[in-house]
C-alpha cells in the first residue's frame, strides 16, 4: 500500500517525501515480516521498546490469559490483582525508598506525572517552588510539557509559544564535566522544584553518554539543595546501558524515576513513576484539595499490566543481564571493526547500545543523510533509523550473531557506498 492511498498521518513522517510506508503483517524475535515474505532486523527494537524480542511467548500467554478473566476496570478507587502484583514488584526490585507506584501509559505521560509529582509537592507542603532544571539536549516526549523540559528546535518550533521556561544545565561533555556539575549547583542555589535526566545516556538527543560519576555527582548536587531529583528510565531501564536500570551502576537513588518502553518487554503500553514517600505523604490528607489529579482513561490497564509481570518473570527466572553482556560484547567488537572508517566519528557505547557519527564533506549532505540511509537500509531488510548522522544499533537482546552481523554490514556498506 502506498501512502496516498491512506488515511493514516504517521508520526515523525513527512508524508510529502513520499517515502514507501512498509506494512508488517508478523513479528518474531529479532525479525519483521510484511505479507510478500520479506523480512526485516528490527535493530533499533521497534523505537526502544522490544527487549527479550517480539512476540515472547510468556508475554504473549500472559496477554492471553488477563484477556479472559478482566479487559479494563477504572482504576480511581477501583484496584485489581495484576497492578497489585506489579506494583509490589516494582517497588521490590527499585531502591527502598521508592515506595509508591503511579501508572499510565506512555513514556511521556510517565513523565508529565513526575513533573506534576514534584509540584504538586512542593504546592501542598507550602513552598512555592515551581522551576525545572533540564540537561541540554535532553528528550522526554512529545507532549507540552515533556516538550518544555526537552531541547528546544526543529522538532518542536511550532509549538514554542506554549512551552514552559526552564533552566538548562550543560551537557557534560568529555573534559567538560565540571562546568555542568557548577552550573548545576549554581542553578540548584535557586531553590528549584526539580532537576530531570536521562540517566547516563541521551536517546533522541543523538546517543550521548556521560560517565557515571558525574550522574552521582548530579545526584549528589540535587540531594544537598533538596532538589528532587527525576530520572527519566524510560528508553535506559530494562538491561538497556547494562543494568537493568542506569542508575544502579551509578549508585543513585531517585526521587522519582519513570519507566515505560521495556516495561512490557515492549509489548503493550504502560508506564509508571515511582516516587520516595514524602512525595506521597505530601498528597495524603483528608483534605481533598492535596489529591493527586492526574488520570487517563486506561490507567493501569489489566492487560497491559499482566504483560509487566509476565516481564518481571522473564527477569526473575531466566539469564537477562547475560543476555545483555553478550549482545553488549557483540556490538563492541562491531563497532571497533568500524571505528577506524575514515568516515566515522565518535563511535560509542553504553551496555547494548551502539552508536556512531558519519562525517560529511558539506553540510547540505548530511541534512538529507538521516532518510537517505534508513532507506539504503531499509532496502536491505534492516531497521534503522538514524538520528541527524548519528547511526545507532539498539536491538532486542535475543538477535543473534547472524543478524547482528548482518546490521554492521549494511552499516559498513552505507559507509562505503552513500
Ligand atoms: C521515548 C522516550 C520518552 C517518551 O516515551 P513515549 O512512550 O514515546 O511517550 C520519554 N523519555 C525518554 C528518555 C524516551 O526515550
Amino acid at each position: 500500500m502506498t501512502a496516498n492511498q491512506s488515511p493514516v498521518w504517521h508520526p515523525f513522517t513527512q508524508h510529502g517525501l513520499g517515502e514507501p510506508i512498509p506494512l508488517i503483517c508478523n513479528a518474531k524475535d529479532a525479525k519483521l515480516y510484511d505479507a510478500d515474505g520479506n523480512s526485516w532486523i528490527d535493530a533499533i527494537s521497534s523505537w526502544w521498546v522490544t527487549t527479550h524480542g517480539h512476540a515472547n511467548p510468556r508475554i504473549m500467554a500472559a496477554i492471553r490469559d488477563q484477556s479472559e478473566k478482566l479487559d479494563q476496570i477504572i482504576f480511581a478507587g477501583w484496584t485489581h490483582e495484576p497492578a497489585e502484583t506489579l506494583a509490589a514488584e516494582l517497588v521490590r526490585i527499585t531502591p527502598e525508598p521508592l515506595t509508591r507506584v503511579f501508572f499510565s501509559d506512555s513514556g511521556s505521560t510517565s513523565v508529565e506525572v513526575a513533573l506534576k509529582m514534584a509540584l504538586g509537592y512542593w504546592f501542598n507542603i507550602g513552598e512555592a517552588r515551581s522551576r525545572i532544571l533540564v540537561l541540554e539536549h535532553s528528550y522526554h516526549g512529545d507532549t507540552i510539557g515533556t516538550m518544555s523540559v526537552g531541547e528546544r528546535g526543529v522538532y518542536n518550533r511550532a509549538w514554542q509559544p506554549l512551552l514552559f521556561d526552564v533552566d538548562t544545565i550543560p551537557f557534560p561533555h568529555e573534559a567538560m564535566e565540571q562546568a555542568t556539575l557548577d552550573a548545576l549547583e549554581a542553578a540548584c542555589a535557586a531553590k528549584p522544584a526539580a532537576f530531570i535526566v536521562e540517566p547516563l545516556i541521551l536517546g533522541a538527543g543523538g546517543m550521548l553518554i556521560y560517565p557515571a560519576w558525574v550522574l552521582a555527582e548530579m545526584r549528589a548536587i540535587c540531594a544537598r539543595h533538596g532538589v528532587l531529583f527525576i530520572a527519566d528510565e524510560v528508553m535506559t531501564g530494562w538491561g538497556r546501558t547494562g543494568t537493568r536500570f542506569a542508575c544502579d551502576q551509578a549508585g543513585v537513588i531517585p526521587d522519582i524515576i519513570c519507566l515505560s518502553k521495556g516495561l512490557t518487554g515492549g509489548a503493550i503500553p504502560l508506564a509508571v513513576t515511582l516516587c520516595i514517600e514524602p512525595i506521597f505523604d505530601a498528597h495524603f490528607s483528608k483534605d481533598r484539595g492535596k489529591t493527586f489529579y492526574h488520570s487517563s482513561s486506561y490507567t493501569a490497564n489489566p492487560i497491559a499490566c499482566a504483560a509487566a509481570k509476565a516481564n518481571l518473570e522473564i527477569w526473575r527466572d531466566e539469564p537477562v543481564l547475560q543476555r545483555v553482556d553478550a549482545l553488549a560484547e557483540a556490538q563492541a567488537a562491531h563497532l571497533a571493526l568500524l571505528s577506524q572508517h575514515p568516515r566515522v566519528a565518535n563511535p560509542r557505547r553504553i551496555g547494548t547500545i551502539a552508536a556512531l557519527d558519519v562525517t560529511a564533506p558539506d553540510s547540505g549532505y548530511l541534512s538529507s543523510l538521516a532518510p537517505r540511509l534508513a532507506a539504503f537500509f531499509r532496502t536491505r531488510g534492516i531497521l534503522l533509523r538514524p538520528l541527524g548522522n548519528s547511526v545507532y544499533v539498539m536491538p532486542p537482546y535475543c538477535t543473534d550473531a547472524t543478524e547482528l552481523g548482518k546490521v554492521w554490514e549494511a552499516i559498513a556498506a552505507s559507509l562505503d557506498e552513500l
